[in-house]
């Protein structure tokens, strides 16, 4: 069955505050799923009654969006917004070959390969298209784009194409628990919608590590953002803004928004970045007159009142502690994945919480305990027959674009066996 392509739309305006948690939120959504909008700031009471409609700036009912055609929704969830694209939808069958669970680059590419192979598949994703990589301005090491490409584009190209297969998508919805039978998954969705596949793929990747530092829940989107922040970019123009990581993606990062920012600092806890970075970003950063680079260094703190204001940074060697005055801090220091499910359904996990697939169950010696079948688990199988891993979430996966897109075609391959021969 094939599902209707969203309608094309012109540009979304957004009116809120600044440091709106909720406004960053609508903000990184939209240019996740590639959806142009604008954002106006309104900065007095005046501003928030004759451009949004509401009495004052601190009205609950903001930010307001208001849409192409018109509709206002005033302080949207995702999951509205997500309708008023016309891009919400239930599941059309009631059971399918294949379900894949997380739209980052794996998911999105067993979709596309699971469709056009004749498998009725449908994928569940709890956010936006194109999971960590949709938040980067530009990836430059994906095969056949010599110019790089913006990962949000990437994104909406891939959706189109598993929608053009007639893959199924499910947005703004995410799985939480499944019950997995020989030749039957049960996986459920936060809001209790059921989905019955033959075969399950998962690719949730990895989601963002935190700072854990006080304040740093308060301050979420409010002058702290993880990861790239490629929707924030163009509103840090002459401001001060920081980076945390030391690796590629805080390398892609800080080039990013230095052509905004007055300046651009990269806190780094390594003490050099060439352990950790791409050589041909280091060399970029090097030649960038507003980008400075503290290595040996940690955020200590975050203070400020509705929004951060100031950020304090230790440094590691000395112990010299100082203070910079800035609301805006980028966090790319690498993610974890979440698997707390995979232990109810008795999925293998490695000690960091990757889930364990094929010839790794044998190493690992579990299979004899806990693989049920005479034949030897495939390999992005997990140790439930019909479940498979693909992408960030894997363990000893590469945490590349094309390893997570090279993983999910393959996924898809042994899913075909799985589903002729058991
Ligand atoms: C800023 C940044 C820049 C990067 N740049 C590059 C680059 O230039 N080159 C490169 O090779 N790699 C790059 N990477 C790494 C690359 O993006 C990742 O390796 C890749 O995205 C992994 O893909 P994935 O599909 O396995 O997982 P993810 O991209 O993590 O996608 C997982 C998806 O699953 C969804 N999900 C999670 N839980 C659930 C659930 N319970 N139900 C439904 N959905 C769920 C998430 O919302 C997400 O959309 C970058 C990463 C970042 C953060």
């Amino acid at each position: 069955m094939e599902q209707s392509q969203p309608a094309q739309v012109s540009k979304v305006r957004i009116y809120g505050k600044m440091g709106s948690s909720i406004g960053y939120m609508i903000r990184d959504f939209l240019h996740r799923s590639d959806v142009p909008f604008e954002w106006i700031e309104l900065v007095d009471d005046e501003d928030a009654r004759g451009l949004a409609g509401v009495s004052s700036l601190n009205d609950s009912r903001l930010p307001v969006c208001v849409f192409p055609d018109g509709a206002r929704v005033e302080c949207p969830t995702v999951r509205q917004i997500t309708e008023k694209l016309g891009w919400f939808h239930d599941p059309c069958r009631s059971e399918y070959d294949l379900a894949i669970y997380g739209a980052g680059p794996a998911g999105l590419s067993a979709a596309v390969y699971g469709a056009s192979e004749g498998l009725t598949t449908i994928l569940v994703e709890r956010l936006a298209v194109g999971g960590q990589a949709a938040s980067s301005s530009k990836i430059e090491n994906y095969l056949g784009f010599p110019q790089g490409i913006n990962g949000a584009e990437l994104a909406e190209r891939a959706r189109e194409q598993a929608l053009r297969f007639g893959a199924e998508l499910l947005l703004g919805r995410a799985g939480v628990r499944g019950d997995f039978v020989p030749g039957k998954g049960v996986g459920y969705l936060a809001d209790g919608t059921k989905i019955v596949a033959r075969s399950t793929i998962c690719a949730t990747g990895v989601e963002y590590r935190r700072l854990n530092l006080p304040k740093e829940e308060k301050f979420l989107g409010a002058g702290v953002y993880y990861g790239a922040g490629a929707s924030e970019a163009s509103l840090c123009a002459n401001e001060d803004v920081f980076v945390v990581g030391g690796g590629n993606s805080a390398g892609q990062a800080a080039l990013h928004f230095s052509r905004f920012a007055k300046t651009v600092t990269i806190v780094a806890m390594e003490d050099a970045l060439n352990k950790t970075m791409s050589q041909y970003l280091i060399d970029r950063i090097q030649t960038t007159a507003n980008i400075r680079v503290f290595t040996s260094t940690v955020v200590a703190g975050l203070n400020g009142n509705e929004i951060l204001r100031e950020i304090t940074l230790t440094n590691g060697n000395t112990g010299q502690q100082q203070i910079f005055a800035t609301r805006w801090l980028f966090v790319c220091i690498g993610g974890v994945p979440h698997t707390d499910w995979a232990v109810e359904v008795g999925i293998q996990r490695d000690a960091s919480g990757y889930l364990i697939t094929g010839p790794d169950l044998l190493l690992n010696g579990a299979s004899s305990k806990s693989w049920p079948l005479d034949r030897n688990p495939y390999y992005l199988e997990t140790n439930v027959p019909g479940v498979f891993a693909a992408g960030d979430v894997r363990h000893g996966s590469v945490k590349r674009y094309a390893s997570a897109v090279g993983e999910g075609a393959m996924a898809v391959t042994f899913v075909h066996r799985y589903l002729s021969t058991g």
